[in-house]
């Protein structure tokens, strides 16, 4: 890093900041588990590329565990953990071996005895005054610490109520809700009338956002479906729907999703980027954003590895944020090539950053690592004469304060 962006860096990581995206679990469950470290590393995108599984734990011992690690030394899912471990723990090597394991392991463990040790690290020391929290686990739970978390309600579950059997890719169905409410579904109508309930418990609990991972389970193109062709697939018996209905009933639902957004005053979070089949590039999402207009849509993850497109689409869409988040992660160079460009083309404006992670120590390595590209990036620019460093210094602000103060608040609380 040259001198501006050392400079940039530790200004942003005193800088109060929102974190726009994090999935933390409780740290109980990970302070239960005998082998801390090995639990920690479970629940992090390591365990994606040790496995080649998205989103499930590797089920790995930690000797398998410390082999496997030989053979990706580079890998960024594995780069943000030491890089945590080495800002919070004062661990001091490049690599988790045999012999360091266990040291590590007691230093965490006195970490996860105190209380509030979310607080202390993300608070405390990396400033960071509002967490935006996906509980995916549980639907329709709007339960969480407000002094420094804010919910959002995740939709993937309805896009599988048209059978009582479906799942989302996290296990999800939208009748865990109906039946822990004691709603009755019986129709379609009382169908679309669950998804009103919990808009408007969401609302009640004051959620932020909706989110949409959507993308796991299918591609990120949605057509407009009449209401007599998206109810097909909810009147089949399960198992019996075609391929073709449960998309006609998918497509209708994002639809009623971003009518309900429009109506509420609800922005939306959608990931793009790795997801199913990789039909999930951001500019499927082109005519969504030409139909609602209104509705604030944050994309996410840079839409790797089309980080070519988010940048060109908020030229032309207003209502459109890009997220940083996770990309710096799965990939640095391609994170400091997306900023870059999206600099250039919002003037800094509507840009905003996240962690994506399950623990505490997941969540320090990510949020460094945005921070790490945004220093660089806008060092860059400071050294070839194209912003000042004051400018510099604003944009960072506005990235990690201003940018997503607005996407998530309504207007009256401005
Ligand atoms: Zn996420």
């Amino acid at each position: 890093m040259n001198k501006f962006s050392q400079e940039l860096f530790s200004l942003f990581l005193e800088s109060p900041k929102i974190d726009t995206h994090e999935h933390l679990l409780p740290p109980k469950q990970f302070r239960e588990n005998p082998d801390i470290l090995l639990s920690i590393l479970e629940r992090s995108y390591l365990s994606w590329i040790l496995s080649g599984t998205t989103g499930k734990s590797s089920g790995l011992t930690r000797e398998e565990l410390l082999s496997r690690l030989k053979t990706i030394p580079a890998s960024s899912f594995y780069r943000y953990l030491i890089r945590a471990f080495q800002f919070m723990y004062e661990f001091r090597e490049n690599s988790l071996n045999r012999e360091n394991w266990e040291g590590l392991s007691q230093q965490i463990r006195e970490s996860y005895e105190k209380d509030d040790m979310i607080k202390k690290w993300l608070s405390g020391r990396l400033n960071i005054q509002k967490i935006i929290l996906d509980r995916y686990w549980i639907v329709g739970d709007f339960q969480v610490d407000r002094e420094i978390f804010s919910p959002v309600l995740r939709l993937d579950p309805f896009f599988f109520g048209y059978s009582r059997e479906a799942r989302d890719h996290d296990g999800q169905s939208p009748y865990f809700y109906a039946d822990r409410e004691g709603i009755q579904v019986e129709t379609f109508s009382e169908y679309l009338s669950l998804i009103d309930h919990i808009l408007q418990k969401g609302m009640r609990e004051g959620i932020s956002a909706l989110k949409l991972a959507i993308a796991y389970d299918r591609g990120l193109s949605f057509k407009q479906v009449t209401r007599t062709k998206a109810e097909v697939a909810f009147y089949r018996k399960a198992g019996e729907e075609t391929p073709e209905e449960i998309a006609n009933f998918q497509d209708f639902i994002f639809h009623y999703s971003f009518q309900k957004a429009e109506e509420l005053g609800l922005p939306v979070q959608i990931h793009t980027g790795p997801g199913k089949a990789f039909q999930t590039a951001p500019s499927l999402l082109g005519p969504i954003l030409e139909e609602y207009r209104t509705v604030k849509v944050s994309l996410f993850h840079g839409g790797f590895p089309w980080v070519g497109e988010p940048g060109a689409m908020a030229l032309f869409y207003p209502h459109l944020y890009l997220d940083l988040v996770w990309l710096p992660l799965l990939s640095p160079a391609f994170s400091r090539l997306a900023l870059r460009e999206w600099l250039e083309t919002t003037g800094g404006a509507r840009i905003m950053m996240g962690g994506d992670s399950w623990n505490v120590e997941g969540a320090v390595g990510s949020i460094l690592f945005n921070l790490e590209t945004m220093a660089q990036v806008l060092g860059e620019m400071v050294d070839t004469g194209y912003l000042s460093m004051n400018e510099a210094q604003e944009i960072g602000k506005m990235i990690l304060w201003d940018n997503p103060r607005e996407f998530f608040l309504p207007p009256q609380e401005k």
